[in-house]
């Protein structure tokens, strides 16, 4: 302790303050590291007073401490942000920050606004002397300054002016070092993130996407390991994709479910995190976290995005030195983003690979031969099966004419394939010219597609060989049938009517007998008749023999020559005939057969005791007839089906048929220049209706 006189203390305490201002002002000179500044600048003034120990905090512009030295005798402590923000709040510095202005504290002891910290001495503490003063310039606060003596009472006013010049002098220095950190920090970031960028896409394949974010990751934020997790087609939980250490590597790391822990907290807030102390948020589980073999304390997680959408997580654990702090985490989100693109562009690619293989497939691999052309009609793909059944090698395939492999049908597919443009299938029948020279019959669909490299077309050359020779057997079959069944059976149709007239007319019983043969061999011939009129009408002959007739009496005809059957069923018909209708010009057993065909089917698929309406009405120059029967009804999906050949409804235990009658009918009327069809609901009926044309005066 100085034992001199007052004055001459005062003069060397002068000296004194003077030495440390100007050595003060030469360290912020030089000093632009703001660290380092704050250090210089506390440890100095603390010498000069005797402090036992002091701090600087500097604040940014809404005043949240970004920075601070604290020294307790010879050791420099690093305070983290959250401590920082406790003294601001309660202690001393706050005090000063609020008031913006010096706090003398004679006894720490006594003082409300003084707060103890972590670094005094435990137990209770000495009393001490503190001084508190605002780091200001121009008007902003950019920190508070303050220092301890042991002794309590040692500040006085001398001291207090000393402070303020310091504090007024370190002002500018602490903002522009304050600003040079910022604008360094900045830079960091922007560097470590243009090296990422390069380094995080340079590949289309996904596991390449995966282990350069990684790389780049562990680089840029100097981690131990990162893992890489992403939502899986739509699911709401993550899947570990990729994981990796540094500098030892993981081995073995199998996708998983991520279920929980803090990357699906990042995820589901759409929030980076920063943790210092894993163990104690709960949000940190260590089973979904950490990989086996790294034992996290610290990470630090920002969400991935695709397009504004979260679409996985990216953490780090463990910084290799230091703390995570948020320009760690700024990277990890900016890397996170560039991610984001690079790994949906991969997947994209991957999807299309698979979709090309799939196809390439399909086409090698279909059963029937397919050809594709440019629009001149050359050959650019052949399939497997076209170059088994062309003969050709695809060598010779490729670049020849598809008109010199099959007969083109110029009228259909147009000049130039024009009538291709329309995007409709087109199919016809022709040929295969094989190399060899042999012609296999095919069906060709023909249509435009869109290949990767240009517009082409799509040719599918069926074979139908089985099928032309089928088709030529049934019906060298059927024709054999009616024309064999058609003369025997018509003598025994006259040998019937005849004996009928031989019978004595009281020999009821054998009557009744010949009845039956009688309405059954009709029935043969009936359905012999419509059969031979089908395949002439398919073969596309016109109605032979025409005559004036009244549908009326059509109608009548028809049914009476099936009323025995009704009445077996003891079914009724209902006529709803128009009178004085126009006539029609037809070939009046082909239209008898047509309304018996829709009158027998009406029978034949309603219940017994059920009423038939049997109608015809003129509607404009038309002739409308219409079967309505009660029956099951026919689903309107099978409805257009019926008048289909050989299409029979798979109705369980119904009765059995040819499927025949329909498609009979509707090719009579068709060639009559008519319409037919039916409406109809289930479990209430159908109604069969058909048009004819009225005969011109
Ligand atoms: P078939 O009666 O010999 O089977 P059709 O060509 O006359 O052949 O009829 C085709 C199919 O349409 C029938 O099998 C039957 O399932 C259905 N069908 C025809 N008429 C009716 C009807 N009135 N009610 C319900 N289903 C019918």
């Amino acid at each position: 302790m100085d034992n001199r006189t007052g004055n001459s203390r005062e003069a060397s305490s002068t000296r004194a303050s003077l030495e440390l201002l100007y050595n003060i002002s030469r360290e912020l000179s030089s000093a632009l590291d703001l660290r380092t500044l704050l250090e210089r600048v506390l440890s100095l003034s603390m010498e000069n007073v005797g402090a036992i120990n002091g701090s600087i905090i500097v604040v940014d512009d809404n005043g949240t401490p970004i920075d601070s030295t604290i020294i307790a005798g010879d050791t420099v402590h690093k305070h983290t942000t959250k401590r920082l923000v406790e003294t601001l709040d309660r202690g001393l510095s706050g005090w000063v920050v609020r008031e913006r202005r010096v706090a003398l504290v004679e006894n720490t002891n006594q003082d409300q606004r003084w707060m103890r910290r972590q670094y005094e001495d435990d137990g209770k503490p000495l009393p001490k002397s503190a001084l508190s003063a605002p780091i200001l310039t121009r008007e902003k606060l950019v920190g508070v300054m303050t220092l301890v003596h042991p002794q309590p009472g040692f500040f006085g006013t001398e001291h207090v002016a000393l402070i303020q010049a310091i504090a007024d002098q370190a002002g500018i220095a602490v903002l522009n070092a304050r600003l040079y950190d910022e604008s360094q920090r900045h830079a960091e970031v922007m560097t470590a993130l243009a090296k990422s960028a390069s380094g995080v896409s340079p590949s289309l394949n996904l596991e390449d996407v995966f282990s350069g974010i990684l790389d780049q990751t562990h680089q840029a934020v100097n981690s131990q390991a990162v893992l890489l997790a992403l939502y899986e087609n739509q699911s709401s939980a993550l899947e570990l994709k990729a994981a990796q250490s540094w500098p030892k590597p993981l081995v073995g790391i199998a996708p998983r479910k991520v279920i929980g822990g803090i990357s699906m907290w990042a995820a589901e807030h759409d929030q980076g995190v920063i943790l210092s102390d894993a163990s104690q948020d709960e949000r940190f589980s260590p089973e979904e976290d950490q990989p086996k073999g790294v034992s996290a304390h610290a990470l630090l997680c920002a969400p991935i995005h695709y397009r504004g959408q979260v679409i996985g997580t990216l953490t780090a654990i463990n910084p290799k030195d230091g703390d995570f702090d948020q320009d760690a985490l700024l990277i990890l989100s900016g890397i996170a983003n560039l991610a984001g693109t690079a790994i949906r562009h991969a997947q994209l690619f991957e999807q299309l690979q698979a979709a090309h293989q799939r196809y390439q497939d399909l086409f090698e691999d279909s059963i029937d031969p397919i050809l594709i052309t440019d629009w001149n009609g050359m050959i650019l793909e052949a399939n497997r099966k076209a170059v088994l059944a062309s003969d050709y090698s695809k060598e010779t395939l490729y670049g020849m004419p598809i008109d010199q492999i099959h007969k083109l049908n110029h009228e259909m597919v147009g000049v130039d394939f024009s009538e291709l443009h329309s995007g409709r299938t087109f199919s016809y029948e022709s040929c295969l010219c094989t190399a060899s020279g042999h012609e296999v019959p095919i069906q060709v669909y023909v249509r435009e597609i869109e290949t990767e490299e240009q517009p082409g077309v799509q040719w599918i050359l069926r074979d139908i060989t089985e099928q032309k020779k089928l088709d030529t057997l049934r019906d060298d079959l059927t024709a054999m049938i009616y024309h064999d069944m058609r003369s025997p059976l018509a003598n025994v149709v006259s040998s019937l009517n005849l004996l009928e007239t031989m019978l004595p007319p009281k020999d009821t019983a054998m009557k009744s007998l010949l009845a039956i043969s009688l309405r059954s061999s009709e029935r043969i011939q009936r359905m012999i008749e419509s059969l031979l009129d089908l395949s002439i009408l398919e073969a596309g002959q016109p109605v032979g023999k025409r005559s004036a007739a009244s549908i009326s009496q059509i109608i009548y005809e028809s049914v009476e020559s099936i009323e025995s059957t009704i009445n077996n069923k003891n079914q009724s018909i209902q006529y709803k005939v128009q009178e004085h209708l126009p006539k029609v010009l037809v070939d009046q057993d082909m239209i008898r057969r047509v309304v018996t065909n829709l009158v027998e089917n009406a029978s034949k698929y309603s219940p017994a005791d059920k009423v038939i309406e049997v109608g015809a009405r003129k509607d404009h120059d038309l002739v409308v007839v219409w079967v309505q029967d009660q029956g099951g009804g026919i689903p309107a999906s099978e409805q257009g089906r019926i008048f289909d050949k050989f299409t029979r409804l798979k109705t369980s235990n119904g009765p059995k048929g040819l499927g025949l009658g329909l498609a009979y009918c509707r090719l009579a009327v068709q060639a009559h220049g008519g319409k037919i069809w039916v409406e109809s609901e289930l479990g209430v009926g159908s109604r069969f209706i058909f048009s004819l044309p009225i005969m011109e005066e």
